[in-house]
């Protein structure tokens, strides 16, 4: 039997964030053949979590709100089953606004609840990918293929665009100008474990509007780590400013920014950049098919919006229209 990557599949998604597992959910769920392939760790994507020692952060999302009809279902659902919990209604002393759902043990939760039965591939960083007789074929890192009727597409834009380049992939030129100037803010991010409690009021996070700093959460008080320890993100100004400057001098930055906050002492942290934290515009469609024949779809946070939610819901419109319009039923 030849290697997992050298079998043809029927749809195969980049990208195992919430968007390319949502998508993958509902194409499993109707029956299609899926792979995931993803060149992280674990999957999850902008909803990662980390681990220093005992401590347990979120460093990407921080908490998952739900609008529309579909995915107020799936955070009760995911509520009922103990893959979500909610964190809080607001971070304001006595707050009462929407849930703010928080994932067991940490964020990457609801996308491994969708990815129950389907195969995702870790650590495997696509190349390219090439149109050749009426499939996609699709090159790894370290030269191994794979061969797909279908691709949906789910890294943030500038890095789509990269890969539809490496297959000298053509699109209409005003298109490619305006995928191509899609911008997305950074973010640098702290994770530091403390000596003690925070001091931080529940729930145990704070957002600010000006500073260096725009959001602090306690990763103890908001109950996914058995230690004292926080995340730290930068302000998209600062992360801007200092993303190419020494990783320590910007870690030192932040912690002497969030002083007047925190009781105990900084024992250990890591630095994380975030080089696409944030679309800067949201595409008008929920999802864009590249080529009908074979087909090729584009979804993500940029297409239905820039949270967990925008990017299930650009990952669902993905999946429906391949059902729908292009794959043979
Ligand atoms: C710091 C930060 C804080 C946030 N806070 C919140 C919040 O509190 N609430 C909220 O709702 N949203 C928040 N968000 C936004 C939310 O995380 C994203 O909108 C959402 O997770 C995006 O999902 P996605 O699937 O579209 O993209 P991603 O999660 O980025 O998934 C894309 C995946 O593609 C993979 N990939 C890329 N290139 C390749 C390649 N060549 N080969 C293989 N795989 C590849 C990546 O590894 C990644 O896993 C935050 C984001 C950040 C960064």
């Amino acid at each position: 039997m030849p290697p997992p990557s050298d079998r043809h599949i029927e749809v195969l998604v980049i990208g195992a964030g919430m968007s390319g597992m949502a998508a993958a959910a509902d194409l499993a769920g109707a029956g299609k053949q899926v792979r995931v392939v993803d060149k992280g760790r674990d999957l999850g994507g902008r909803m990662a979590s980390r681990r220093i020692g005992e401590a347990v952060f979120d460093h990407g999302a921080q908490f998952i709100t739900a609008r529309s009809e579909r995915f107020c279902e799936i955070t009760r659902e995911c509520g009922n089953q103990g893959t979500l919990q909610e964190w809080c209604r607001g971070f304001s002393p006595g707050a009462m606004g929407n849930p703010r759902w928080r994932g067991v043990p940490d964020m990457t939760a609801l996308p491994k609840h969708l990815a129950r039965g389907i195969e995702v591939c870790l650590e495997k960083r696509v190349e390219s990918i090439r149109c050749e007789s009426e499939s996609w074929h699709v090159t790894l890192e370290g030269g191994a293929s794979i061969r797909a009727d279908a691709i949906i597409l789910t890294p943030p834009i500038p890095q789509s665009m990269a890969l539809l380049d490496s297959g000298n992939f053509q699109m209409p030129p005003d298109l490619k100008s305006r995928l191509s100037a899609s911008s997305y803010e950074c973010c640098l991010a702290v994770l530091a474990v403390l000596d003690g409690p925070s001091g931080l009021s529940s729930p145990g996070g704070m957002a600010f509007e000006e500073g260096p700093v725009s959001w602090l959460a306690d990763n103890q008080l908001k109950g996914i780590s058995p230690i004292p320890c926080l995340t730290i993100h930068a302000s998209p100004e600062f992360s801007q400013q200092h993303w190419d400057a020494d990783r320590e001098e910007v870690a030192a930055l932040l912690l002497r920014a969030i002083k007047p906050w925190v009781r105990s002492n900084v024992i250990d942290f890591q630095v994380h950049g975030w080089r696409y934290s944030k679309p800067t515009q949201v595409e008008s469609e929920p999802c864009m098919v590249m080529n009908t024949h074979p087909p090729l779809v584009m979804a993500g946070d940029a297409f239905a919006g820039p949270k967990v939610e925008g990017a299930a819901c650009s990952g669902w419109a993905a999946a429906a229209v391949l059902l729908d319009k292009l794959l043979p039923s």
